[in-house]
């Protein structure tokens, strides 16, 4: 993340801070919340639709990369991310993984605002690990997790967002990045992890 990027990050969260600890916000068309401001409103987050988000997820079995449930959320998050904006985008790219393994991977892009050239980004991974090393069960080892934490939990939260900014405009873009290949690499091999947030750094467009 570059540093001007850093500078958005932190002029949202000050906006944000002031805004909730001051009655008397002054209207200032520059700030990123200013349509909200306006009417003197925050929108609700709704941790029951985050949820539900989660467990449609989660029904669809382990997300590693290669699994029916990888493609079917696949699938899933991209129509979902539809209902709320017009512009969702796919990265696909593909990885040479353990055991000569071709690993097909996809960002998933949803624009808000595509046009402002001002953005924020929330990331989050929507695969979820290969194989579930700490198992208590020696036999649970190699295999997939569900990954209702590690994996569905962040995507239901930036799925929730979605939906409110659909519903309330900003004056800001914003980007959500749905992340694919992240949590792939066997533990301490940390080239084999991170793999859709490295592809997303190296090939995003510049401005
Ligand atoms: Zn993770």
């Amino acid at each position: 993340m570059d540093l001007k990027k850093i500078n958005y990050l932190i002029l949202l969260s000050m906006a944000v801070l002031f805004y909730s600890c001051s009655k008397e916000v002054k209207q200032d068309a520059t700030k990123p919340f200013y349509e909200l401001q306006k009417n003197n409103y925050v929108p609700k987050f709704d941790g029951n639709n985050a949820y539900a988000q989660v467990e449609s997820q989660v029904k669809f079995g382990p997300r590693n990369p290669g699994s029916k449930g990888h493609q079917a959320a696949l699938n899933y998050i991209q129509s979902e991310l539809k209902k709320y904006t017009g512009s969702v985008e796919l990265q696909n790219f593909t990885y040479a993984g353990y055991d000569s393994a071709t690993l097909q991977l996809t960002n998933i892009i949803a624009k808000f605002n595509p046009e402002k050239k001002n953005r924020i980004m929330f990331f989050a991974h929507w695969d979820t690990r290969p194989r579930a090393e700490h198992a208590t069960k020696a036999a649970l080892k190699d295999k997939p997790i569900l990954g209702a934490n590690d994996g569905a939990s962040g995507c239901g939260v930036l799925l929730e967002l979605a939906r409110i900014l659909k519903d309330n405009k900003i004056n800001y873009g914003v980007d959500l990045v749905f992340l694919d290949g992240e949590d792939y690499g066997k533990e301490h091999d940390l080239n084999n992890f991170c793999l859709g947030s490295k592809y997303f750094a190296a090939n995003y467009p510049a401005d």
